[in-house]
């Protein structure tokens, strides 16, 4: 094996470098060492990227990835070399308290590829090779049949599963459920819903093309450019409100849109990542609506087993999503195109 590899490696705020980098070493013995062979740009990549997250420079980014076990260490149980794996996002412990009750989301040592030592200082996916601790936990192996393709399973790391838990802790079959933000955990919790048999699917955006992807699904579109989309989500519901509501955006002006389409007695379930001390809602109207509210860190190892196997079962393919498919050599100019919305999902391939 290669001694070097290339790695997408930030250096500051908007300076992506394509290095020879060594490759790295497993150093515990529940480490494994993968074998990248497709990764993907995450929104959360732009943090870092756009200097809203400070991170120390060097730092190898990608927490979405998937590809070939090259070396296990010795207390690995389920994998073994040569066998294909999907990685986790997120690296729990498997040992806290949170952990034992299956909420690893919530983990006391919780680690993210990619994203600096704050984070747990675990180097990325953009590159040939990474390090994947807790390799029992964190990974998933690809089903070898099935009618999930490599595209989608390279989803059941991230934003599937983030999108397909804030639909499943939330609705019952039969409900409404209206989504704010048709970006791409928008669009995965849209095709959870109607896998897990929705009575119907709003989904609410302002970007006309996103909503004629999402209406693919056979949803709902709602321009929320062109009127107040609570008037239309009171429309299809007989005024009642949509029973789940989910925030896919993280932002204080979706939620106020999300509080403002919920049925009295529904449920608020948010995926969308906020990092503010605090957000100005009508917290009186939550209180009398009775509205349930679910959010946090999505547990991801918890559900991935759930979503592979709706993905192999055909009814989970967000392989649609991707917009472009570039090298890893073109990373820098990936990121330009991601970070100007020009792309919904990048594929990167680190053998070109
Ligand atoms: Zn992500
Ligand atoms: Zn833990």
């Amino acid at each position: 094996m290669a001694q070097t590899m290339k790695a997408a490696v930030l250096k500051a705020p908007h300076v992506i470098e394509v290095e020879d980098v060594p490759v790295p070493t497993i150093s515990e013995p529940t480490d494994i060492l993968l074998r990248v062979e497709r990764t993907a740009l995450c929104g959360t990549d732009l943090h870092p990227y756009e200097g809203r997250l400070e991170i120390e420079s060097d730092v190898i980014l990608g927490h979405e990835f998937l590809g070939t076990v090259e070396a296990v260490g010795s207390a690995v149980g389920q994998i073994a070399e040569g066998d294909r794996v999907v990685s986790s996002c997120v690296v729990s412990c498997g040992a806290c308290y949170q952990c034992r009750r299956h909420q690893p989301g919530n983990c006391a040592g919780s680690r993210i590829f990619g994203l600096g030592l704050a984070l747990g200082d675990l180097d990325g996916g953009q590159a040939e090779y990474v390090v994947v601790p807790s390799a029992d936990l964190t990974t998933r192996k690809i089903p070898e049949s099935g009618s999930a393709t490599d595209d989608d399973i390279l989803f059941a790391g991230d934003i599937m599963t983030t999108g397909y838990e804030a639909v499943v802790r939330a609705m019952r079959p039969g409900d409404t459920v209206a989504i704010v933000g048709a970006g791409p955990v928008g669009l995965c919790a849209a095709m959870s819903a109607v896998a897990l048999g929705a009575g119907q699917v709003i989904v609410v955006d302002r970007v006309p093309a996103r909503l004629k992807e999402a209406e693919t699904y056979g949803v709902v579109g709602v321009d929320a450019g062109q009127g107040n989309p609570a008037d239309a989500v009171l429309d299809l519901t007989d005024w009642r409100g949509a029973d789940v509501v989910v925030d896919a955006v993280g932002h204080e002006s979706a939620l106020l849109s999300a509080i403002s389409l919920v049925r009295a007695g529904g449920v608020l379930s948010i995926p969308g990542v906020y990092t503010e001390d605090s957000v100005d809602i009508p917290f009186g109207e939550l209180y009398l609506k009775g509205v349930k509210l679910e959010m946090g860190v999505s547990h991801i190892t918890e559900y991935m087993d759930e979503v592979i196997a709706l993905m192999s079962a055909g009814k989970l393919a967000p392989s649609t999503m991707i917009s472009h498919r570039m090298g890893l050599s073109e990373a820098a100019e990936a990121y330009k195109l991601f970070e100007a919305r020009e792309a919904t999902k990048i594929i990167l391939d680190p053998r070109s």
